[in-house]
């Protein structure tokens, strides 16, 4: 039989949604034989757990209930696109034009869309280890040579320079960055933002600043490259930003993210867009303009709810002896699970376990390249409770873990 192109076929599902199906099974099963689970955890998924705030909601059922929804432009309708660059001035700090925006369908597809309109297949692309699983994946699709830059918790999952010099070549094309970080939390200081677009511009690579957790943030400040271009390098294309509705106002599977950069790229993003992941409908468009327009309590009471979890799961670490490093943003926290004299363990074994012996899912470390394969990822989108006691249970089974 076949199975298309072998680069794809050959892809790696990631152990995410195994751990999500093990875990809903076995809650399946339980339930028919009467058998008594651990209380259940989910930590797994990096969405957050609160609803769509009811007037986002309420803009989406009337547009359906007054208007037409039709195919309408690929870039997004203009009263999107006016309203989008506003919140790139107010939140992200710098000038754009609605004509250097395009929406898309979520940040997933404006990543995608953006590397298929730059980097021709063999060309290289640096990513970060621990990084999004889905950087690594698109790559792959596209044709381009993944090269992962190792981040280090002694160095707070930070990038650095002199690695970054050493895996430049010829051939690399891109730079993608991501603050705050998916899935380490790390939040990029002002001069490491200034030497990162620096290292860019030196090897003339197009910079691709995944900032959609701009709004999730627990202290300092999210800081744009963009901040720190002119108008021209702007349009020049250098720098590719990657926004979302998705983590900011609780919009997951709404679908609806959008990119930033100079018009004459955006052009050939757009076409991309155009021919696969186009004309969001106008009841998302106007859900996602009624965000950006009405209160934005919702976005803080969201952030305070994760400062705390953060806080707890760092005391709760801190107890049990695990503590490595802070987090200061997005909604992740990565634990360290090896035993006592540091042993490397077989992580997405030890994922699958947890599931058996404690009902509570985390994503296993290897999902996010392979620096953190002694590491489960947990979501601060999990409520307080379910928190504390699935920290718990990771510390006492990785105290006894075997393998
Ligand atoms: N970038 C990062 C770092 C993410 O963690 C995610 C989602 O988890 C995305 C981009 C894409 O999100 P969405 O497609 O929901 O906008």
């Amino acid at each position: 039989m076949k199975f298309g192109k072998e680069r794809i076929y050959t892809i790696p599902h990631p152990a995410i949604n195994t751990i999500g199906t093990l875990a809903d099974r076995l809650q399946t099963e339980a339930q028919a034989s009467g058998k008594i689970l651990a209380p259940k955890v989910r930590m797994h998924v990096g969405e957050p757990d609160f609803s769509t705030p009811a007037h986002i909601r309420q803009a989406a059922i009337e547009s359906l209930s007054n208007e037409r929804q039709t195919y309408g432009p690929a870039a997004g309708q203009p009263w999107l696109r006016e309203l989008l660059a506003a919140k790139v001035q107010r939140v992200d700090g710098y000038t754009v034009a609605p004509e250097n925006i395009s929406i898309a369908t979520g940040g997933t597809s404006a990543i995608l869309a953006s590397i298929l309109a730059t980097v021709n297949p063999g060309e290289e692309i640096l990513y970060p280890d621990p990084g999004w699983p889905y950087y690594a994946i698109q790559l792959k699709i596209s044709g381009a040579t993944g090269v992962p830059y190792p981040l280090d918790p002694k160095n707070d999952w930070l990038p650095d320079l002199e690695q970054l010099e050493k895996l430049v070549t010829p051939q690399t094309r891109m730079l993608i960055i991501n603050s705050p970080a998916n899935p380490t939390g790390a939040v990029f200081p002002r001069q490491l933002v200034a030497d990162l677009l620096d290292f860019a511009r030196r090897h003339d690579l197009y910079l691709l600043s995944d900032e959609c957790y701009d709004q999730i943030l627990f202290e300092g400040e999210h800081v744009s490259p963009a901040t720190m271009i002119s108008r021209e390098e702007l349009e020049s294309g250098r720098f590719i930003g990657i926004y979302t509705f998705s983590k900011t106002y609780s919009m997951t599977g709404w679908r609806i993210g959008y990119v930033v950069t100079g018009k004459s790229l955006l052009k050939t993003i757009i076409h991309v867009l155009n021919m696969s992941f186009t004309n969001l409908n106008n009841a998302v468009q106007r859900a996602a303009a009624t965000a950006l327009t009405g209160p934005q309590d919702c976005v803080q009471e969201m952030n305070e709810a994760y400062r705390r979890r953060r806080d707890l799961v760092v005391n709760l670490l801190k107890d049990a002896g695990r503590y490595l490093y802070m987090p200061h943003g997005a909604f992740y926290a990565l634990i360290d699970i090896r035993d006592k004299e540091g042993h490397d363990r077989d992580v997405q074994q030890f994922a699958l376990d947890l599931v058996s012996e404690y009902n509570t899912t985390v994503t296993p470390g290897t999902d996010f390249g392979s620096v953190a394969k002694n590491f489960v990822r947990i979501s601060l989108a999990t409520a307080d409770d379910q928190l504390a006691l699935g920290v718990r249970a990771i510390c006492d089974f990785a105290d006894q873990y075997k393998y």
